[in-house]
This record gives structure tokens, C-alpha cells and sequence, in this order.
């Protein structure tokens, strides 16, 4: 039996960039754009209890030329409902239990009221 089956299973984590109200997009690793980009799409996405769907986009860019690096890719999980993270907080994505959604959740808020 396969517990990860059942569980959900950590894919990455990661705080909120200031851009991800913009274009809703979640920068994550190219390992986990990897386990996401094999689940069933349009992929299933619950941020905080919220549900909706989400896609995975890559963007090929230069960011480490100057640091002798060569061209690579950034990974991003990108949805509407991202748009609503509070900046800087720090988010888990995690593939549900089953393996048919993504679930993204706030860890902690920025400010504290
Ligand atoms: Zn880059």
C-alpha cells in the first residue's frame, strides 16, 4: 500500500512574491513544476479552501548570465486564485491525497492585526 496515496504529499515551499498579485503566478521548482505538470489537466487547484484551476508555465531566461550560468528555466504554477496571497507569506504546495489537486496554503500571515 502506498501511503502517499492517501496523504498529501509536500511538493515545495516557498514565500509569496510581491509580482504574484499581478500574474498570479508561484515560482516553484523545476522538480516540483515537474510532479505537477504530470497530474491531470486542467489542473485542480484549492488555495486556502478555495477552488479553482491552475496551469504550470515555464520561462526560459538570463537572470544568472552574470554569474557565468548558462540560459535555464524558472518554473511556475500560475492561477487566479493566487492572486489573493498575501505577499510574503509563506505558501506549502502540496499534491493531494490521491493525487486529482494541487493544494496551496497559507503557512502564516505578513502582518499580525
Ligand atoms: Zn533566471
Amino acid at each position: 500500500m502506498n501511503p502517499s496515496f492517501f496523504f498529501p504529499m509536500l511538493l515545495y515551499r516557498t514565500r509569496v512574491s510581491p509580482k504574484t498579485p499581478r500574474d498570479g503566478k508561484l515560482e516553484v521548482s523545476p522538480r516540483a513544476a515537474e510532479q505537477l505538470a504530470a497530474m491531470p489537466a486542467p489542473l485542480a487547484i484549492v488555495v486556502n479552501g478555495e477552488r479553482g484551476t491552475a496551469s504550470v508555465t515555464t520561462m526560459e531566461c538570463t537572470c544568472r548570465k552574470g554569474e557565468g550560468g548558462d540560459r535555464h528555466v524558472h518554473s511556475f504554477l500560475q492561477s487566479e486564485l493566487l492572486k489573493r496571497l498575501p505577499v510574503e507569506s509563506e505558501v506549502t504546495v502540496e499534491r493531494a491525497g490521491g493525487g486529482d489537486a494541487v493544494l496551496v496554503s497559507s503557512a502564516w500571515r505578513a502582518r499580525s492585526d
